[in-house]
């Protein structure tokens, strides 16, 4: 399979160049240039499957000409360690719980499926170490830091600001050792987004070392994101619950919304799909208007969705040939305040004891709104509501238990290495290794 850029003006990559470089040449996105429809036979008795027999399947489809197939198996399967379980919270409404990997939000699924891909392309080529550099306000230097832990071939260094992450954040990528390397820079996290940003375009140092970025826009991060929405289709219609399936994604860059689309190109049967925002409400004011209007960032409670000019717009765009009527007669929006999040939270906590995180909050509540009797409402749950500890227990007055693995991560040791926000520093530092 070769992928085309969404911006039209660079040439075609196959999968290893499109998962190396991250972004295209001109700037743009990579798609798939086919989205094979997946067979009636599969969908006919899908429930029989595991998830990872599900997700093999779908990997086929994307990968399967690029890579052995019996490699593809083996990085599915190990990628997928653990459970997406569909649980019923209240009516016709089902939580898809991302939060069961390592790090216990959904990213973990993209970053260990890219660095077994990507462990896979230096083996087979024999080629020399490659390094990860990734920049963090929390959430994505913990999956990519967890996603490439061990793994042979590839070091990764996650540069974050120092006093700028939680607690939590920082002991799930600073306590790691191994091929992890924890940069902890005096600045912001735009100084250390710029340091990688120069270090890419540094000539010096790219004769030096093989630099590749895991932002969550590389394909190998973002097309795995798939295989969640067939395995929830599958425990569904298990409960015979699966006829109108209404999936509400909680959004910010919406590379988990992009990949449900590609699953419904697929050929997987569900009715609609809702976008749901915090106050950054790009999209859904796109929605209502048919017009694209970037806007600053504003900060809220669901802090991982803080995004005013999502990436994976251009994907979808792309996806439906801009036609604004295909995309608003599939996506609807919602757009909630910090505080409506509150009330959302409370009042789920109240009435079924479940407690969601401000994340997905979002998609519980948009569902509670637009669903129909008839439908059923699957919302996904991005993260475990022990990320937000702090800012849960306030809302709900509660004192939520800290899951084993947090925890684990928490006793650690931090091994971070100081450093200024001087790119040469940073150069020489990996001039050095
Ligand atoms: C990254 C993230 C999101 C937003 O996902 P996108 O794919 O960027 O739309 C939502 N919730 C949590 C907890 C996240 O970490």
């Amino acid at each position: 399979m070769k992928y085309y850029s969404t911006n039209k003006k660079a040439p075609t990559a196959t999968l290893e160049e499109a998962v190396i470089k991250g972004l295209a040449p001109d700037r743009g996105l990579y798609m798939p240039e086919h989205i094979q429809k997946l067979p009636a036979t599969f969908f006919n008795q899908i429930e029989k499957l595991s998830f990872q027999e599900i997700a093999f399947e779908v990997s086929k489809a994307f990968f399967g000409g690029d890579i052995e197939i019996e490699a593809l198996r083996n990085i599915v399967y190990e990628t997928l360690s653990f459970d997406v379980p569909a649980i019923h919270i209240k009516d016709n409404i089902y939580s898809l719980e991302l939060f069961h990997g390592p790090t216990l939000a959904f990213k973990d699924i993209g970053a260990r499926f890219m660095a077994r891909l990507l462990q896979h392309f230096i083996r087979r080529e024999g080629q020399q170490q490659i390094n990860v550099l990734v920049a963090t306000s929390g959430d994505t230097g913990s999956a990519v830091a967890n996603g490439f832990l061990g793994v042979n071939g590839i070091h990764v260094y996650v540069l974050y600001p120092k006093d700028k992450v939680s607690h939590i954040q920082e002991s799930q990528f600073a306590t790691l050792g191994q091929n992890i390397t924890a940069l902890e820079v005096d600045g912001v996290f735009d100084d250390c987004q710029a340091m990688i940003k120069q270090a890419f375009m540094d000539e010096t140092l790219n004769h030096h070392m093989k630099l590749t970025s895991a932002n969550s826009i590389n394909v190998a991060r973002f097309l795995p994101q798939a295989f969640y929405y067939f395995y929830a289709y599958a425990q569904l219609k298990r409960l015979g619950k699966a006829d109108k399936l209404v999936i509400s994604v909680p959004s910010g860059n919406f590379g988990n919304l992009c990949a449900g689309l590609f699953a419904y190109k697929m050929g997987l049967p569900v009715n609609r799909f809702i976008a749901a925002n915090n106050a950054n409400d790009v999209f859904f004011h796109y929605l209502r208007t048919g017009e694209y209007m970037p806007q600053p960032s504003k900060q809220t409670l669901a802090n991982a969705m803080d995004v005013g000019n999502p990436s994976n717009f251009a994907r979808i765009y792309t996806l439906f040939n801009g036609s604004h009527q295909a995309i608003t007669e599939l996506i609807s929006g919602a757009t909630y305040t910090d505080d409506m999040i509150r009330k959302t939270m409370q009042e789920c906590y109240a009435s079924t004891d479940y407690i969601l995180d401000p994340h997905g909050a979002c998609g519980y509540k948009a569902l509670k709104e637009q669903l129909q009797p008839s439908e059923t409402g699957l919302f996904l749950e991005t993260a475990h509501p022990a990320k937000f500890k702090d800012k849960v227990d306030e809302i709900l007055s509660t004192e939520i238990a800290i899951p084993e693995h947090l925890a684990a991560f928490m006793k650690g040791t931090k091994q971070s290495i100081p450093m200024d926000k001087q790119f040469e520093t940073f150069k020489q530092f990996l001039m050095d290794t």
